[in-house]
């Protein structure tokens, strides 16, 4: 390593780029809870980084319980939450990483914005609906949460007591009662491969 540091005031997205031989992304999973989001998310990333590009998971886990600890379920908790989101996502794809996010996201004027925040910054947005009939998503209920929702104890619970505004034009439609999770993965590495993001 050098030891004469050079630097300039600021790199250009561009020249990141150059330097991490990599080009940053935003993969915007949104879904019922229960679609198989954060699976297919953690399979993605494992795949990502085991190949050498930089991936990281945005997801309830690391954001809900520490960046946005103090929103909750209304629908301007979930616009502020996912206006958050947003901007930590646009932050890793301009540092040329694969950022990978999985909320349920379930208005469409939230990820219009999403998708805004990124375009205007020049950096892809990959919208992925990963669908699943509701009946489905409520056999799988792996946390609970749909039993909870149906007995009224979870209020404002998507699919069931709030909203979900399916995607009108996503980049990629996933039916995960159709596919498998590799499946799953592998149709969005297909998709980032053919637009040469990775
Ligand atoms: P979300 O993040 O959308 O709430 P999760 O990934 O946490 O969903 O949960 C989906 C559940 O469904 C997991 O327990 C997963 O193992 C299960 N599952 C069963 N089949 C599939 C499939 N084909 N694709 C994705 N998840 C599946």
């Amino acid at each position: 390593m050098a030891t004469n540091i050079t630097w300039h005031p600021n790199l250009t997205h561009n020249e990141r780029k150059e330097l991490t031989k990599q080009s940053g992304v935003t993969i915007w999973l949104t879904g019922l809870s229960a679609s198989g989001k954060s699976t297919i998310a953690c399979a993605l990333e494992q795949y990502l980084l085991k190949n050498g590009v930089s991936a990281y998971r945005l997801d309830g886990d690391n954001i809900r319980f520490g960046l946005n600890k103090d929103l909750g379920f209304t629908e301007a908790d979930r616009n502020e939450n996912i206006r958050r989101i947003s901007e930590v996502s646009k932050l890793f794809a301009d540092s040329t990483a694969v950022a990978i996010t999985s909320f349920i996201s379930p208005y469409k004027a939230d990820r219009d914005s999403a998708r805004k925040l990124h375009e205007e910054s020049n950096l892809p947005f990959v919208e992925v609906y990963v669908d699943v009939p509701l009946e489905i998503a409520e056999q799988r209920d792996p946390k609970g949460l749909y039993k909870k929702a149906r007995q009224g104890i979870i209020k404002d619970f998507t699919g069931i007591s709030a909203p979900y505004e399916a995607p009108e034009k996503p980049e990629i439609h996933l039916h995960t009662d159709k596919t498998t999770v590799e499946e799953s993965a592998n149709i969005i590495v297909e998709y980032l491969k053919s637009k040469k993001y990775i």
